[in-house]
């Protein structure tokens, strides 16, 4: 009887996603995006702390390149 072993971990492809920040010029909160590579020259970002839609250039931009974890915790 040959018995085929599943590797457990078989989807364990890493994959990096770039994440723009920009600050939020009135309370200067960090504003994260997710899908840094996907917005205009300009464009508007909504600060989570104090709630302001403001207008960011690209340029002003920090790119960071972070592993995308695919397995999110679930919420209980
Ligand atoms: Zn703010």
């Amino acid at each position: 009887m040959i018995v085929a072993l599943q590797p457990a971990f078989k989807n364990t492809r890493r994959g990096t996603f770039s994440r723009g920040t920009v600050l939020c010029p009135t309370c200067k909160a960090a504003i994260h995006l997710r899908n840094s590579e996907q917005v205009d020259e300009e464009f508007s970002a909504r600060c989570p702390g104090c709630g302001r839609r403001s207008f960011h250039h690209r340029r002003d931009m920090t790119i960071e390149q972070l592993v995308d974890r695919r397995k999110k915790p679930r919420p209980a």
